[in-house]
């Protein structure tokens, strides 16, 4: 097998690159504990933290303050926890992000139907 990326000759049962540290194919059913052993040191799983700041920001701008700044403040948290190499923490991070998103979406849309029968109402 040889790297994607680098083309350096990568031996069988080796999930990353040892010239560039590309990821290669990793086995499918192996543990995620066992493929972080795996990984060389300064690897870091690619994260979306990024677009879950922009979406937070988003939100608060166009919709719910609190719940965009939560979405916001977890999602950078995560990108934090990214710069640091600590992957796991920035997963709890951006899950926690997510689930403020998630929530400020049903309030948005349940303020919207309220919204909108007071406007059918009145
Ligand atoms: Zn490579």
């Amino acid at each position: 097998m040889y790297c994607s990326k680098c083309g350096t000759e990568i031996p069988e049962g080796v999930w990353f690159c040892p010239n560039c540290g590309e990821k290669t194919e990793a086995p499918q059913n192996c543990y995620k504990g066992e493929f972080y052993e795996n990984a060389p040191a300064d690897y870091k799983e690619p994260l979306n933290t990024s677009l879950w700041i922009i979406l937070g920001i988003l939100s608060s701008l166009f919709c719910c303050l609190i719940g965009g700044i939560g979405t916001t403040v977890y999602a950078a948290k995560a990108s934090g926890n990214v710069g640091a190499g600590d992957i796991e923490q920035a997963k709890e991070n951006l899950k926690t992000a997510k689930g403020w998103f998630i929530a400020t979406m049903i309030i948005a849309a349940i303020e919207f139907v309220f919204g909108l029968l007071i406007a059918l109402i009145g």
